[in-house]
């Protein structure tokens, strides 16, 4: 076979893909070095506890032999696949099969006494519509190699199972209906994309498909860079509405007609943008005299485990791991506490403990989007029984600056976002995230959990710079909502002096 043929094979991954998009697909296979590909933190994580899923899911299947090659070996581990066939095991683990030009490698293979049943390993909640054809693919080519194949099903993680009862961490679902229906078109797809791929790159137009199932890698590539205060950066525009202006020729903000009849915070965005200066409502002074001091102003950070590891907990639970808070005190101005897991244990106690503490002499608590605060203070609650009562004080005395802003000022700077990354630079000049290690939550959970895994065989410099980088990511967040208050109530006192 000529190398581009073997080149251009396809497998279950490529076949996914392709039927996202061809082109995707294409840049794939022909740029298989593209920075777009190298995964980010985030996705590296989703790797790393996938594979833990994939092993923990064995065990609920027992039995089994594991074609234990690396992942790379793709044609010695069909080869191994074959020989271990020939004895007729019960179950298989990782087996891999090459037909029709595409490898499939199969999460758990067991033999029935009419054929196989193929078992697709989840590290989700729940069954997606993505996850059939992904099954599909496996069926059509173990059928190709002349497996019998009777049953296909997706095995994911169980959102009811709570730790320490793992007994029922997976559920089975039976998609072989589903399945079969995908198989009438599966071989003419297959064909297209190996086709496809011996061509040019394919010329395909952006759309929904570019975000659905997945995020494309290569957006940037194909999506054209709105200019600044496009009409889609309009707070949650409806998608109707979104095209409705841009089949109506409008582009920016400023371009829209001074008639229109917008919501208060569109109407507010358009004003801002077409002045070039911030909006303040003279509303907001009523609003910031809930944040009546002594205030507390605190901020959680979580992690998140695809298989729980602590009482309660349910697979992907989140869990408060670290928090930040800036409190004023009688007699010490603004004192900052902070408390941080950095080992495997269950945090839960200490960290409410501290929190408590942190939070004893304010009268209001002030988080920035409020709502995940709650979630994070009603799980210590139900984790920490005894100190329910301390914890209801501290839920009940939240109030939320997010909506401060949202409802009562818009800068130009935001860029259509109220999220604390663009409205602290903007309302704080010369403060943001932009001088920190590690400068977003989603890194921060994947940097906590390796904290708190890792810790103990890391070198002590690089624990030490990391539990650094970590809490200086959380204070940022409390020290934010001091600032932006303190920014808010000069604004407030500026309206006052003009009148
Ligand atoms: S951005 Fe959209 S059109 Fe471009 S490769 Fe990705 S999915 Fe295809």
């Amino acid at each position: 076979m000529a190398d581009t043929a073997l080149a251009h094979r396809l497998s279950k991954s490529r076949y996914l893909a392709g039927l996202q998009c061809h082109k995707q697909l294409w840049w794939r296979v022909h740029e298989p070095d593209a920075p777009e590909l190298v995964p980010d933190v985030a996705l590296r994580n989703r790797f790393a506890q996938g594979a833990e899923v994939d092993q923990r899911a064995r065990g609920y299947v027992p039995g089994g032999e594991l074609i234990d090659l690396p992942f790379y070996e793709f044609d010695n581990k069909v080869a191994a696949t074959r020989d271990a066939i020939r004895h007729d095991p019960p179950v298989l683990y990782q087996p891999w099969f090459l037909a029709d030009e595409t490898y499939a490698g199969v999460d758990i293979l067991t033999r029935g006494p009419r054929g196989y049943d193929v078992i697709e390993v989840k590290a989700a909640n729940r069954l997606k519509p993505e996850h059939v054809p992904d099954v599909a693919v496996q069926v059509h080519v173990l059928r190709q190699s002349g497996l019998p194949v009777e049953r296909a099903e997706v095995m994911h993680l169980n959102p009811e199972c709570r730790h320490p009862d793992l007994s029922n961490l997976f559920v089975r679902e039976d998609v072989t209906a589903a399945v079969e229906g995908v198989l009438v078109g599966l071989p003419d797809e297959l064909a297209a994309q190996r086709r496809m791929l011996e061509g040019p790159l394919p010329d395909v137009a952006i759309g929904d498909h570019c975000t659905r199932p997945h995020d494309c890698p290569f957006l940037e590539r194909c999506w054209p860079k709105l200019p600044d205060h496009h009409v889609s950066k309009l707070y949650r525009i409806e998608r109707r509405q979104l095209l409705e202006y841009e089949a109506d020729g409008y582009a920016s903000m400023a371009d829209l007609p001074t008639d229109l009849e917008l919501s208060a915070i569109h109407a507010r965005q358009v004003r801002a943008v077409r002045s070039g200066v911030m909006v303040v409502e003279p509303s907001l002074r009523a609003v910031l005299a809930k944040f009546s001091s002594p205030l507390a102003f605190l901020d959680f950070e979580t992690v998140s485990l695809a298989i729980p590891r602590w009482p309660g907990c349910r697979p992907w639970q989140l869990v408060p791991v670290q928090f930040s808070c800036h409190a004023e005190e009688r007699g010490r101005g603004l004192v900052h506490h902070e408390w941080i897991a950095d080992g495997p244990d269950d945090p839960r106690l200490a960290l409410a403990q501290a929190l408590v503490e942190a939070c004893a002499g304010a009268r209001r608590v002030v988080a920035y989007y409020a709502s995940f605060e709650r979630d994070c203070i009603r799980h210590l609650k139900a984790a920490v029984p005894g100190l329910e009562r301390e914890l209801t004080r501290i839920e009940q005395r939240l109030v939320d600056l997010l909506p401060a802003i949202r409802n009562h000022v818009y800068h130009p700077d935001f860029g259509g976002s109220f999220s604390i990354k663009k409205t602290l630079p903007a309302l704080v000049p010369g403060v943001s995230y932009s001088d920190l290690k590690i400068a977003d939550g989603e890194t921060a959970t994947v940097e906590l959990l390796r904290l708190m895994f890792e810790g103990a065989t890391m070198p002590p410099d690089e624990r030490a710079a990391l539990r650094r980088a970590l809490l200086a990511y959380c204070a940022r967040d409390s020290w934010a909502m001091v600032k932006m208050l303190e920014t808010l109530r000069t604004l407030v006192a500026e309206q006052l002096e003009l009148f």
